[in-house]
């Protein structure tokens, strides 16, 4: 809440936003992770201030040209922001129908669903209620773990409640492990160097030290080893192996931050790196 609160402070309007640009947002982000969605913001305010007189587009095809927006977003921004009869699916969505049919989710096809029964879906004149509450309801009450069912309000009907052969609607998340070695050029200044041209992809175009993937300890008289490490983003899990050297020299695509204090964004990730590196001082 905070940072909504101080984002929509300084953006009162969708030009004003349009007006900034991306040093800006991205430092008002900074320990939100998710970046690549402050980029779309600051992209999507431009795209409508200058092609839609500020206005959010009436229809999917439209919405969907903005950057960032797919079928689910822009299927919430059509129901919640012009109450259009539309369901944003999401995985809390996806999880409700498929428990009510008691069928597993990639044997439902949820677009032709919805069109067989749009009549009693959408047999209200709340529909932007109607977005925002079937995705709540997912998130609350059919959770993914232990859902409501006995206080639940459509049990009678739910088939899922009533089948002795439930279906397994809970997912395993697909944890990825990846090893790296960080390699981090510090100065007597208590700086480090860091460069947007590194082919990380959860991180492309971010700050960064030289950053390779590798699962071999390396064993370099040029770099110092300074310790191991772990560290999750999202699906993520990354064991670090972090180097370092003195040095004044560093190639032309680096430049140099303090380790102590920037006025320019820091992702997480490599904060966390300034921490390591700061022992050494
Ligand atoms: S009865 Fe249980 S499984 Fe069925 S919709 Fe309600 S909470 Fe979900």
């Amino acid at each position: 809440m905070p940072y909504f609160n101080k984002f929509t402070k300084k953006f009162k309007t969708l030009k004003d936003l349009s007006k900034s640009n991306e040093k800006v947002i991205l430092k008002m982000w900074e320990g939100l992770g998710y970046y690549r969605r402050a980029r779309n913001l600051l992209a999507c305010s431009k795209y409508l201030v200058n092609y839609h007189n500020s206005k959010i587009p009436k229809t999917l095809e439209e919405l969907k040209k903005l950057p960032g927006i797919g079928d689910y977003t822009g299927n919430a921004l059509l129901g919640l922001v012009y109450d259009k009869p539309t369901i944003a699916i999401d995985g809390n969505v996806k999880r409700v129908f498929s428990r009510y049919l008691n069928k597993e989710e990639d044997k439902i096809d949820f677009d032709k669903l919805i069109e067989k029964n749009r009549k009693q879906l959408f047999n209200t004149n709340r529909n932007a209620d109607f977005v925002e509450a079937l995705m709540e309801f997912g998130a609350l009450v059919c959770k993914p773990k232990d859902p409501n069912c006995y206080t639940c309000c459509l049990n009678k009907t739910c088939k899922y409640f009533k089948s002795k052969n439930k279906i397994n609607t809970i997912r395993k998340k697909m944890i990825k492990i990846k090893d790296y070695n960080i390699f981090c050029y510090i100065n007597k200044k208590k700086q480090i160097a860091l460069t947007k041209a590194n082919q990380i992809s959860f991180l492309k175009d971010f700050n960064l030290p030289k950053i390779m993937e590798s699962n071999n300890f390396l064993i370099n008289r040029d770099w110092k080893f300074l310790k191991s490490y772990k560290n999750s983003i999202s699906n993520l899990k990354l064991n670090i192996n972090l180097y370092y050297k003195f040095s004044d020299k560093i190639p032309s695509s680096y430049n140099w931050y303090s380790l102590e204090n920037n006025k320019e964004f820091i992702p997480s990730f490599t904060k966390k790196i300034f921490r390591q590196v700061s022992t050494l001082f």
